[in-house]
């Protein structure tokens, strides 16, 4: 068990369901790779969720996990950035949400939301189609947080459309962004703001002045812009 969670660089999991150390070992989603991630630092590792996304009972019970820490939360609505990782996990965690909360809602069911927040790609806020309104309680869902900007962007797309935030919903976090500090810059309180992994993965900064250690002076060996 503890080999587990040094070889995968686990700083702690929330959760006393001793399957979700299994899902991250069998499933082997860290790839240990030197890597650019999407805020521009560097890093030696790279969590691929779709690994584990891609079995689906290793899916519902990540998506149960999590749930359960929202079970007292009135949410009707879950928004993600329209990627990979995000859609799967936003679509189980849904309908988790919809069990935990139907005594709350009165038996509505909980829907998906996409949005994008990376305007190099599509421009930012909700995907065509998809809309939030004024009375919608919304939990922000995402796989992996590093900086938070996604979360925060996410953030402040539900409160532009008049929704209520109701919380921030994480597979993992990866270890370089307090979850404090994202709770209070969205205004929600601590345990509103949750991450089921936290991992111990080591940043680089990174930019013109600043070289990564790691890389030579042509940069890094395998150049990917991940999240
Ligand atoms: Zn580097």
């Amino acid at each position: 068990m503890v080999d587990v969670l040094k070889k995968n660089q686990i700083r702690r999991i929330y959760s006393d369901n001793p399957v979700i150390e299994e899902i991250i070992g069998e499933a082997r989603p860290i790839i240990n790779e030197h890597v650019v991630l999407k805020y521009g630092g560097h890093s030696s590792n790279f969590l691929q969720f779709s690994k584990i996304a891609s079995i689906p009972s290793n899916l519902s019970i990540v998506a149960f996990e999590i749930a359960k820490n929202f079970a007292r939360v009135p949410v009707n609505k879950v928004i993600t950035m329209a990627l990979p990782g995000n859609i799967p996990l936003s679509v189980a965690l849904a309908s988790e949400m919809k069990s935990t909360v139907m005594r709350i809602l009165q038996g509505k069911s909980v829907a998906t939301v996409m949005a994008d927040v990376d305007k190099r790609h599509y421009p930012v806020g909700l995907r065509r189609g998809f809309d939030i309104q004024d009375g919608d309680y919304v939990l922000i869902s995402t796989d992996v947080i590093t900086t938070g900007h996604g979360v925060r962007d996410l953030a402040k797309i539900v409160k532009e459309a008049g929704g209520t935030l109701a919380g921030i919903a994480s597979f993992a976090n990866r270890g370089l962004t307090p979850l404090e500090e994202i709770a209070r810059d969205v205004g929600l309180p601590i345990d509103k703001v949750f991450a089921l992994v936290e991992f111990d993965f080591d940043h680089f900064d990174a930019n013109n002045e600043n070289r990564c250690e790691h890389c030579g002076p042509d940069g890094p060996k395998s150049f990917k812009e991940l999240d």
